[in-house]
């Protein structure tokens, strides 16, 4: 596999970069929601207890999503650090060269298909 050529190597940054931009958008707006609708649960608390549970889990599912989105965040930075290191593009566990498709697809990878899948695995 050849390496990334430059012009591969920009294209991925900026899709990085604007992901990243989404994301701390997303993760900002998701807090803020969860801590709008937990205001909104102490007021139907103080009335009557009908929705409570409704509402507090969607504040929750909110917090969810935010974890994952700062998850992402996380690897995002893990990708910029290894493009800044000229390691970007190789497998964080077997250092093969990540295939293109894949980066495309998803920039943020750090692992080539198998180890991604070995990785998965082990997590479960
Ligand atoms: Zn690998």
């Amino acid at each position: 596999m050849p390496p990334l050529s430059p012009a591969d190597l920009a294209a991925l940054r900026e899709a990085l970069l604007g992901r990243r931009a989404q994301l701390s958008a997303e993760i900002s707006d998701k807090l803020t929601d969860a801590r709008s609708e937990r205001i909104g649960t102490d007021a139907v608390a103080s009335t009557d207890g009908g929705d409570r549970a409704a509402i507090s889990s969607a504040g929750d599912l909110d917090i969810a999503q935010a974890r994952r989105d700062a998850d992402e965040l996380q690897e995002i930075e893990g990708a910029e650090e290894r493009i800044n290191a000229r390691t970007y593009g190789q497998c964080i566990d077997c250092s093969e060269d990540i295939p293109i498709a894949r980066l495309r697809a998803y920039p943020a990878a750090a692992r080539c298909n198998q180890c991604q899948q070995a990785a998965e695995k082990a997590r479960h």
